[in-house]
């Protein structure tokens, strides 16, 4: 795996594993139980959205809320990886927003429904740029905010998961494979909340880095 491939994962990556309620005071705003053991989902690639693209609201959409998170970028292959072993198979981190059509899913959770549509429609998973392992020494302890039209919404810290990058990485390899190429999103802090046509989305992780994107209604 080159660092230049590497570097454009969202172009060839098979998959995006998603990570929900890893933040307790997330699961409490949205007055969920805190989770026992972490709780996957996945989007489909064709979720991703790079810079310079608008995140477009789905019709028949009535709330699409943002969700900052740390990424976590695949760079080696595994099956039931150990805790111990499970950061050599990290490349780097991207920060990203895990889009989410809430009236959707909480449709879906009335039902007992997946969350597929409501995580997955297309521009749900906007992405700024690879962050190289070595760019970032304590990815357990980043800054990560989210502000609409200028006004902070979201101000977190990724020391405050309730299950941290390694533990993450064994859990899903015991009966998913990683293979290079595929994103780990690990939740998102307190502060999530709807956004809409015209918006303007900033956020940031670790000081360093920030991204921006425009919100557009179908
Ligand atoms: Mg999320």
């Amino acid at each position: 795996m080159t660092q230049q491939a590497i570097s454009r994962f969202w172009e060839w990556g098979r998959k995006i594993l998603c990570v929900g309620r890893n933040y307790r005071e997330h699961c409490l705003e949205l007055k969920n139980p805190l989770p026992k053991q972490p709780l996957i989902f996945t989007k489909p690639t064709s979720a991703y959205l790079k810079e310079g693209n608008s995140i477009v609201i789905p019709k028949g959409c009535e709330e699409v809320h943002h969700e900052v998170e740390l990424g976590i970028v695949i760079g080696k292959p595994g099956t039931k990886v150990t805790e111990n072993n499970a950061m050599e198979h990290v490349a780097g981190y991207v920060l990203a927003l895990d889009m989410t059509a809430r009236d959707w899913q909480s449709v879906a959770k009335s039902k007992g429904w997946p969350w597929t549509m409501a995580k997955g429609f297309d521009t749900s998973c906007p992405i700024g740029n690879f962050i190289p392992k070595e760019d970032l020494k304590d990815p357990h302890n980043l800054d990560i905010w989210l502000k609409v039209n200028g006004l902070e919404k979201q101000k977190g810290n990724t020391s405050d998961m309730i299950f941290n990058i390694p533990f993450l990485i064994s859990f899903i390899s015991q009966h998913i494979s990683l293979e290079s190429g595929d994103l780990i999103l690990t939740g998102t802090p307190e502060g999530v909340g709807p956004v809409h046509a015209n918006d303007v989305i900033d956020c940031g992780l670790g000081g360093d880095f920030t991204m921006s994107f425009n919100v557009t209604k179908d």
